[in-house]
């Protein structure tokens, strides 16, 4: 059986979705701080805080597992700047918890959610695995801080992780079950799909002065889907013995801020007003992966490389999402 913790959650659900899709048993846990309990698609839901160490003591105890896949952890870089407190502790201290209940019932196989927050400004482009690390957020510590406690721990331990390195996750479930929902949205492509359904008044770029072709920020836009097939292929090739290390998930391509803004009106037919704001700080003028690594190494290969695809599923969900409300 497959913990995943922060099942709840907008990659982790949809990573739930692909792993019953290959037959997993799988149970989640999640504390709903952010995450929707309707997104939990596998039968055994568990809702518990990595912080309380004796409930994750009796999930260990009640289910056989064998590997985790770990998501749970806050995500929103704006909100660890203001109150890093609450990163360091769900995030770093919330993973020890994990890590010595999974040593306590010899659990040693994890599946570590990162992020290329690791990187901070980038040096080169596409951005390798082996660029330096120099975070500029908590958030982005406190991932790296993760990384580097399980590589420890894999020498000492040996247990075995592979982190994943997420670009800028998008899109939703094509078959429209789960998708992305945070509260408050900060994201671009959600913010943009909600000016055009007529929920926002308008989009504002944040910095149309950075050194790219048009000014805004690039960023490369992974599908969700695609996310969720590199934790099971990277699950498997773990068992497999390939393992302790970290790989890149992103398409190598990026879109500016106005190209997805482009894309957006084309994708709804829809036209909304967009205004040029200052520069959101700490935002590197531009992010794209170099995804070789994943690409040999687990024979990962995104099936959405179209960007308008990608906001399709993205478009198609939000308009049942809010229908629904
Ligand atoms: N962005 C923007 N307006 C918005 C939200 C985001 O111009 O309302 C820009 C943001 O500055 C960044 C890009 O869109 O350059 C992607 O931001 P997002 O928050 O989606 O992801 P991040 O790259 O921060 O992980």
């Amino acid at each position: 059986m497959i913990l995943v913790t922060g099942g709840a959650g907008y990659i982790g659900s949809h990573t739930i979705k692909a792993l019953l899709e290959r037959g997993y048993r799988v149970v989640a846990l999640d504390n709903l701080s952010v995450g929707h309990r309707e997104f939990v698609l596998c039968e055994d839901f568990v809702q518990a805080d990595l912080l309380d160490r004796a409930a994750l003591e009796r999930v260990f105890e009640k289910y056989p597992i064998r590997s985790v896949i770990h998501f749970a952890a806050r995500t929103a870089v704006g909100e660890s700047v203001e109150n890093p407190e609450i990163y360091y502790y769900n995030n770093v201290v919330g993973t020890l918890n994990l890590l010595s209940a999974m040593r306590a019932h010899g659990v040693d196989e994890i599946v570590f959610s990162s992020s290329a927050a690791v990187y901070g400004d980038p040096e080169v482009l596409p951005i390798p695995e082996d660029h330096p690390k120099r975070p500029k957020s908590p958030y982005g510590k406190t991932k790296l801080m993760m990384e580097e406690i399980l590589s420890d721990y894999s020498h000492a331990y040996r247990i075995k992780y592979v982190a994943l390195r997420y670009f800028n996750a998008a899109g939703s479930d094509p078959e429209g079950e789960i998708g992305e929902w945070h509260d408050p949205e900060t994201h671009l492509i959600p913010i943009v799909l909600e000016a055009a359904y007529g929920i926002r008044d308008h989009v504002e770029i944040f910095g149309t002065d950075y050194p790219t072709p048009d000014g805004t920020c690039i960023r490369d836009f992974i599908h969700v889907v695609d996310l969720a097939e590199a934790h099971v292929l990277a699950l498997e090739k773990m068992r497999e013995g390939k393992a302790n290390t970290a790989y890149n998930l992103g398409t190598g391509v990026g879109h500016s801020v106005r190209e997805v803004i482009e894309a957006c009106k084309k994708v709804t037919g829809r036209d909304f007003k967009v205004v040029d704001g200052p520069r959101r700080p700490g935002d590197p003028p531009a992010l794209v992966a170099d995804p070789t690594k994943a690409k040999r190494e687990l024979g990962w290969e995104p099936r959405y490389t179209d960007l308008e695809e990608i906001i399709s599923t993205a478009w198609a969900w939000m308009r049942k999402l809010y229908s629904r409300r």
